[in-house]
């Protein structure tokens, strides 16, 4: 599977160039989006045409992690004729939140087959996807994606590497269910070096070190860091919790699952 890495900004961010979280998973002809925060939807649109995703899985409900399907169900609706579709999965009330983002009943109904993500294994296309519940609002998602791999399972070999994806999590432990060994976990440091405000439901860099040990990952690359935290200390920080190799992962960057 290729990674690419479309938004890795937090909620809002000085950093020139930055938009919000968006991760692009592709294989086998097949494209899944995980979120879609503010000003990804270029970043998508300059990579492949929007209309060819297989679908959007988005973690959860704050804006900085769904709002550009507003301009991808005006893309969609707008630029085809008739318009075209996109599945997207997520909480609980996504479908309303975009209809009262414009006053409009059946706005993202035109152009998005918005489901319910819930937690547990599916398949999307060539990709098995397992979502688990994570400490962060009422109804926040962690994600596993691999590629599907039917005939190794019933060889019981194990199934190729994948990639957990944590969206905006507050309790590390919370991801290691979904990590297997050799797996890539991308996961939020919002608090870089540290410490976590009290109440704020997020991680520091170590926290996710330490996911990234006790699910045995292949590798921790960290993102989502929030305006005036060092990268520097942060990636120090991991690197004392986690022996494998970690980085900072930006707009553009391209990975291999
Ligand atoms: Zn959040």
């Amino acid at each position: 599977m290729d990674l690419i890495v479309l938004g890795a900004a937090p909620a809002y961010t000085n950093r020139p160039g930055a938009t919000s979280a968006s991760y692009l998973v592709r294989a086998k002809g097949a494209a899944l989006l995980l979120d879609l925060g503010q000003g990804s939807f270029t970043n998508l649109a300059s990579t492949l045409e929007p209309s060819g995703l297989t679908a959007v899985v988005i973690s959860h409900l704050h804006p900085d992690h769904f709002v550009d399907l507003v301009p991808l169900r005006h893309y969609l609706r707008f630029e085809f004729d008739p318009p075209r579709r996109i599945r997207v999965l997520g909480p609980a009330g996504l479908g309303d939140r975009l209809d009262a983002l414009h006053a409009a009943p059946g706005f993202a109904a035109t152009s998005l087959d918005v489901e319910r993500l819930s937690a547990g294994a599916g398949r999307i296309g060539p990709f098995e996807i397992e979502a688990r519940l994570v400490t962060h609002t009422d109804e926040s998602y962690a994600v596993r994606v691999s590629l599907a791999n039917a005939a190794g399972l019933a060889a019981g070999v194990d199934p190729a590497p994948g990639l957990v994806y944590s969206g905006d999590c507050g309790r590390a432990e919370d991801l290691v269910p979904l990590l297997r060994p050799g797996d890539t976990l991308l996961s939020e440091a919002s608090f870089g070096a540290g410490p976590v405000p009290e109440g704020a439901e997020h991680l520091t860099a170590a926290d996710a070190g330490h996911a990234a040990t006790s699910g045995r990952a292949a590798r921790l690359l960290l993102t989502h860091i929030q305006m005036g935290y060092s990268r520097s200390d942060a990636l120090a920080a991991a690197q004392s919790a986690f022996a494998g190799p970690v980085q900072f992962v930006t707009e553009g960057d391209r990975f291999e699952v």
